[in-house]
Parts: C-alpha cells; sequence; structure tokens
C-alpha cells in the first residue's frame, strides 16, 4: 500500500495555467444566469459537493418547489444534444457555445416547442421513450436569453429544481459559480462539524494509539478547535467533515477549495476547480467511503490517497500525510473557501509525543479492526497484560500487546506477514473475517468452491482484504462478495457456484444490503453456474421471480392513455404500447409509476390498444382493450 506518485510538479503547473485562463475576466461574464435572470436564486447543490455516489457536477437552481418555470439559454450556441431518459438527468438539452464549452439544463418539463416536436418525431422514429439526439449546427440556433425548456422534475431528481452545469471539451465540468452570477449571495462561512486523524503505518500513533480517531470541534474566536492537543507519532492522515451555506436557503452545499499547513507549511491544498468525466469515479476515493456507508458522514481526505487519480490536489510530497517525528509542539491549521470568498480555519495544537497531557480514546466497540494493512485486536483486560495466539492454517503465533488503553489490551497485527483464521485471547476465540488480500493494479482472480472474482486493474483503488464466503439462510443461498464499505473504481466480474436448483428463465442474481432489501444485478447463466458484474461489494443471493408487473389503467381516451405500472421485485425492462399495432410513444416516471402518452399531430387513439409491461425476469402483463 505504497503512496502513490500521479501527482506530478508538471501536471500542477498545467493546472494551475488552466484554471488561471478559465478565471480570465472575459470568461467570466460570457454567460447569464439560465432562469430569472437579474432578480435574485438560491442554490441546493453546487459543483464539486459530495453526494452519496459522486462529486455534484453543477448548480441546483431552486424554482420554489414549482415546476414550469422558464429556462434560458446562458449564452448564443446551438442545441448540441437533447436526451430523454426516465432516470439521470431525465429531459436534458445541451448547447455549445462558442467558446468551446457546453451548458447543461438537466431535470427538465418540456423543451421549447419546436425541440419537442423534433424529439417526439424521433421519438416516434426510434420508438423509443428514451433517446440521446444529437441535432446538427445548424437545427437548433439559440441566441442567449432565449427560452428552451421549462424547468421539471424529470429523472433522478428529488424534487422541482432546474440543475445546470457548464463543461469543457475534455470533456470535464467547471464550476459554473465561477462566472460572476449576481443572483446567488453568499456570504455565510464553510461549517466544520468534525476532524479525523488517522495512524498510517503500524508505528503511528495518535494519543499512543492506532486507528482513526474522530472529534467534535467547536468554534473559540471565531476559529474551530478541539478541545484538548493531540499527541502524534509517525504518519497520519487528516480528514474534515464540514459543507457550506448559502444565504436565503438551508440547504448544505460543498467546499471546493480546503488549504491544510503545519508550522505554515503547506501540506494538501485541494481545489475542484475541473472534473474530467473519465476520473469521476475517484470520488470514491476522495471521501471516506467507510465513513459515508456506515455514519451518513461525507470526509474529505486531506490526503491523496493511493490509486487516487484526481489532479486538482497540490501537496508537499505527493501524499499530504503528516509526519511528526521530533518531541516538539506543532500547529495544525485548515483554511477553508467557498467560491464566494468566504473562509473558515480549523487549527488543531499538535504536543510533542513525551506529553502525557492528552485525552483517552475508547475503542468504538468492535473487537477488531483493519487499517490498511495492520490488524487491530481489542481485548478486555483485568489488569495484566498477556498474549494473545494469532492461528494461522498450520502455526500459531503468540502476540504481546502493543499497548494497554482504557481497559483494554490492544494487539496490532500486520497482515503482510500472514492472514490469521481467527485470534485466542484468555480462552475465548474471535473469527477474523477475511480471506484473502487482492493485489491492486493488476489483473488477477480468486478462487473458491463456491465462486471466482475477477478483478481487472482498474477494479480497486489499492489492495484490500476481504471475505468470501457462503452461507444458507432461510433456504437463500448467500453468497459474500468483500465488505460492503470498500469502494470499486470499476466492475468485477463474478461467477457463482450455486447448489440448488433455479427455474433458469425466471432466476436472476440479487445484492442484499444489510436491512435486507434485494437489488437485481441481472446474471447470465452458465449451465447450473450463473455469471455477473458488479460495482459494489455485497452479499449476493439468488431469487426466482415469476410474478408479473402490476398495470391499472388510469385513463383512456382518444386523447390521452394513463396508467399506473408497478414490479414487485426485478424491475421493469420494457413498455409496449400500440393502437392498431402501431407504436405509441408513453412517457415514464418511476418515482410516480406512472406511464402516459404524447401523440403525434392529428393521430386519434381509436381501436386496438394493446399494452405489454416486461420485467427483468421476462414476466409479461398483457392488456388489451378497443378504444371507440
Ligand atoms: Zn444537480
Amino acid at each position: 500500500m505504497g503512496l502513490n506518485k500521479l501527482v506530478q510538479p508538471y501536471i500542477i503547473l498545467l493546472l494551475s495555467l488552466s484554471s488561471q485562463a478559465q478565471m480570465d475576466p472575459v470568461w467570466k461574464d460570457y454567460y447569464q444566469f439560465p432562469i430569472k435572470p437579474g432578480i435574485r436564486n438560491t442554490l441546493a447543490g453546487t459543483m464539486g459537493e459530495l453526494r452519496s455516489t459522486h462529486f455534484h457536477t453543477g448548480i441546483d437552481i431552486r424554482t420554489g418547489g414549482v415546476q414550469g418555470v422558464p429556462v434560458q439559454a446562458a449564452a448564443d450556441g446551438y442545441v448540441s444534444r437533447i436526451s430523454i431518459s426516465p432516470s439521470g438527468y431525465g429531459n436534458a438539452l445541451y448547447i455549445m457555445h462558442g467558446n468551446g464549452q457546453t451548458t447543461v439544463y438537466a431535470h427538465l418539463k418540456t423543451f421549447a416547442d419546436d425541440i419537442a416536436q423534433y424529439a417526439m418525431e424521433q421519438q416516434y422514429k426510434k420508438e423509443s421513450f428514451r433517446v440521446n439526439l444529437f441535432p446538427g449546427k445548424d437545427q437548433f440556433i439559440v441566441k442567449k436569453g432565449e427560452i428552451i425548456a421549462l424547468s421539471g422534475n424529470s429523472g433522478s431528481s428529488g424534487g422541482p429544481h432546474l440543475h445546470f452545469d457548464v463543461r469543457n471539451g475534455q470533456p470535464a465540468v467547471l464550476n459554473p459559480l465561477s462566472f460572476n452570477f449576481e443572483e446567488i449571495v453568499d456570504t455565510r462561512s464553510p461549517e466544520v462539524r468534525k476532524i479525523a486523524f488517522k495512524t498510517v503505518g503500524i508505528d503511528s500513533r495518535i494519543n499512543n494509539q492506532f486507528g482513526r480517531f474522530e472529534f467534535d470541534v467547536k468554534k473559540e474566536e471565531g476559529i474551530y478547535v478541539i478541545e484538548t492537543p493531540l499527541k502524534i507519532k509517525g504518519t497520519i492522515g487528516v480528514e474534515l467533515y464540514a459543507f457550506d451555506r448559502q444565504d436565503w436557503t438551508r440547504f448544505r452545499t460543498g467546499i471546493n477549495t480546503i488549504i491544510m499547513k503545519v508550522d505554515d507549511v503547506l501540506v494538501f491544498e485541494q481545489n475542484i476547480d475541473e472534473i474530467p468525466f473519465s476520473k469521476s469515479r475517484n470520488f470514491y476515493n476522495h471521501i471516506n467511503y467507510k465513513e459515508l456507508k456506515d455514519h451518513g458522514y461525507r470526509y474529505h481526505k486531506l490526503y491523496v490517497d493511493t490509486g487516487n487519480e484526481l489532479e486538482f490536489y497540490k501537496t508537499n510530497d505527493e501524499s499530504g500525510l503528516v509526519t511528526i517525528e521530533n518531541n516538539d509542539p506543532h500547529e495544525l491549521q485548515i483554511n477553508m473557501f467557498d467560491t464566494y470568498g468566504n473562509s473558515s480555519e480549523v487549527r488543531v495544537s499538535i504536543k510533542g509525543s513525551d506529553s502525557t497531557n492528552f485525552l483517552t480514546l475508547s475503542p468504538k466497540g468492535s473487537s477488531h479492526e483493519i487499517l490498511g494493512n495492520v490488524l487491530t485486536v481489542y481485548s478486555q483486560k483485568d489488569s495484566l497484560e498477556y498474549a494473545a495466539q494469532f492461528h494461522f492454517a498450520d502455526i500459531r503465533k503468540y502476540l504481546m500487546p502493543s499497548y494497554s488503553v482504557d481497559g483494554y489490551n490492544v494487539y496490532l497485527w500486520n497482515l503482510l506477514d500472514g492472514i490469521p483464521d481467527s485470534v485466542t485471547m484468555r480462552g475465548a476465540s474471535e473469527q477474523i473475517p477475511v480471506n484473502a488480500m487482492i493485489p491492486s493494479h493488476q489483473a488477477y482472480s480468486h478462487y473458491s468452491p463456491f465462486m471466482e472474482a475477477h478483478f481487472t486493474k482498474r477494479t480497486l483503488f489499492d489492495s484490500v482484504y476481504l471475505q468470501f464466503s457462503y452461507s444458507e439462510v432461510q433456504q437463500l443461498e448467500i453468497f459474500r462478495l468483500g465488505q460492503p464499505d470498500y469502494p470499486l473504481r470499476s466492475s468485477v466480474e463474478v461467477l457463482l457456484f450455486p447448489k440448488n436448483n433455479y427455474n433458469k428463465d425466471k432466476t436472476s442474481v440479487y445484492s442484499m444490503d444489510e436491512a435486507g432489501n434485494f437489488r437485481f444485478s441481472g446474471g447470465k447463466w452458465e449451465g447450473n453456474n450463473i455469471r455477473f458484474k458488479t460495482n459494489s461489494f455485497s452479499r449476493y443471493t439468488l431469487i426466482n421471480d415469476s410474478i408479473p408487473p402490476n398495470l391499472k389503467p388510469l385513463i383512456i381516451n382518444e386523447e390521452e392513455l394513463v396508467f399506473r405500472i408497478n414490479d414487485n421485485l426485478s424491475g421493469i425492462k420494457k413498455i409496449n404500447v400500440s393502437i392498431n399495432d402501431k407504436w405509441v410513444l408513453m412517457n415514464y416516471d418511476p418515482k410516480r409509476r406512472q406511464i402516459w402518452s404524447s401523440k403525434l399531430l392529428d393521430e386519434q387513439f381509436k381501436g386496438q390498444l394493446k399494452v405489454l409491461i416486461v420485467d427483468n425476469n421476462n414476466n409479461e402483463r398483457y392488456y388489451e382493450t378497443t378504444i371507440k
């Protein structure tokens, strides 16, 4: 688990040149605000904001809880792409401008009439609700301020708003707020909730202990501080849970710039001004993914973790990690800036490691943990320090505690020296649920009697210790593929060897979360085995789905067709509606569980209506009637 060597000085130089070009005053006033220009607007999201699966790519402009607000072209250009989908951006327009940039307007209700008419004709031509259209340069020329659409709530949108983003040709998203919009007022400083410190390497200590420790912050004279000074020895990483807010809105938004110094020397800087799409999956490595999965906290790592390919960092030594080698006191300082220049500061005093005045940190409750290559095992102690037995396939090793704290003996084991099956302490045995170390940056296959897992060289960010296991619970065969709090950069291909017999036409792989929810993962049968791809570690099982989707007619007449549809398990794959065997365009919104018709001019819905809804396991619901 070495530190990566991706952030080279010349890349930093190029980056700072390109962000300076972007700050050119001519560029800054290029765009007008795309909705209600000239009056105050508020945001529900900013570019670079940490969402649960990605960096947010643009700004979310609030529309007062309603749909139908006119959306205007931000500058002269032409419509270069029209996309319509039941998920993601829903109805979206892309406008290409003379400066080589593209602006994107998403979750729209409807497009301007000429664009809408063209899109519908193409949907009828392709016989598909979902389309991705690329009109020519001369087809839909727009002027700055021209109304191109009405705002909406389509696709994966959780409430009416306009998503607006700005892209360069790379393609990468830029920060729309760097274009001088006076419609947004932000005088509020970023807010800090927690700061965390984690040891890197088996010899590092925080307050004499190994692990990751979180601290609440309080504000003293305008600066965020933690209650007591920290005692640090060796190399550590710092993580920050913080967010921004703007005036007149309760929404939490992102912080793009964070600078960390130790004794006034720069250690780490992030400046999220540009996110290339090809690297956006590195979001999972920028944040502490385990904290997001376990507690919902979105921590920025203030270090460039192994395998992180993003380039908006500057660091002292390519890592941003902090190393404290002497006993002198040090001062750690973190400054955050939002796009409007509002700032906040965190200061942490670091005491020399011979200090005795520090806070004791209790183990988090679990009896063992893996951090990097280090297995930590906690054992309650009476008064004595005693050896723990680490059991391997054919040998056992005795280990004395590395330290004692708060009624616990703590044993640190370097997993590079072997992965133990179990550890015995005072006669009680603890299983270590890890079977294999999967190396990163190379193709690798793991084989077991119940599954194969094939990793490409891009699947993992870093080498990880994983659990592969098989169990049967209430007639479900459960295959554990790793731990769900490890992120994947790209997919892993898995072949399962089930023991039971299944109806192969109707049975697929489903992931199973801790709450017991199932999610369709698909899979292709190969004899008695089933192969699938996934980009998340989870438990997987096989389920037979033989129940067709539900279909309920709501409106059927010459002008309009509306149905409620939903599926119990595998999800809806195909919707096909026709009248006298002529295809009819049905719009689909999974949030509302509704499909509704759009009809071409002069068409009437008269004759034999046929409706076919098919789920992912090919269960069919069929409905037929005559419209007179
Ligand atoms: Zn958005």
